[in-house]
């Protein structure tokens, strides 16, 4: 059973990576980024409130992203475990997240954390506004929430670590060198 969190600043590969092992492991990628795009792209009402938040580089208040991954997690195909990639990013949603799991009789397996520093990750940001033109990958909204993850985000790295499942891994070098680092440690 692999129940997993990949962990990250923004442009660490988190998605990159949880998709390759995804795939490796026949579970479903649970992205709140992607399920948050999905909704703004429909213009449903939570994408309408997502956007201003997204736009400006700011966190989705915990409510939202919460209610995402409640209804998520309680599909079927979530059953055989899951990735969760982009999720939590706050303490509160990490307590939230305890409190799903504990309710439908589940525990998490690994919190896998990619570090790369933030010089680096600016210049990946910027090179993938290039190609995929994401309206949150511009310099000024990139600061945002490299500033929102070091400050709401980097503390769930000590709470994962308290709770004895957090995997460190290096998240510079080539993509296939951080998949087999990543496969080695979940086995
Ligand atoms: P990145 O990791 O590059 O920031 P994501 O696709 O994970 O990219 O997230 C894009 C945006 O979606 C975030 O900047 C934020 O506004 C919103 N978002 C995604 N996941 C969450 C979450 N768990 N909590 C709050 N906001 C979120």
């Amino acid at each position: 059973m692999k129940r997993l969190i990949f962990m990250g600043p923004p442009g660490a590969g988190k998605g990159t990576q949880a998709d390759i092992v995804k795939d490796k492991f026949h579970i479903p990628q649970i992205s709140t980024g992607e399920i948050l795009r999905e909704a703004v792209k429909n213009s449903t009402a939570m994408g309408l409130e997502a956007k201003k938040f997204m736009d400006a580089g700011d966190l989705v208040p915990d409510v939202v992203v919460i209610g995402i991954i409640r209804d998520r997690l309680a599909e079927a195909d979530c059953a055989k475990g899951f990735i969760l990639d982009g999720f939590p990013r706050t303490v509160e949603q990490a307590g939230a997240l305890d409190k799903i799991l504990k309710e439908m009789h589940m525990e998490l397996d690994a919190v896998v954390n990619l570090a790369v520093p933030d010089a680096e990750l600016v210049g990946r940001l910027l090179k993938r506004a290039e190609k995929e033109g994401r309206a949150d990958d511009n310099e000024e909204t990139i600061k945002n929430r490299l500033s929102n993850y070091n400050s709401k985000t980097y503390p769930l790295i000590d709470y994962y670590k308290k709770e004895g499942i957090l995997k460190e891994v290096n998240g510079v070098g080539s993509m296939d060198d951080i998949t087999k680092e990543i496969m080695g440690i979940l086995g």
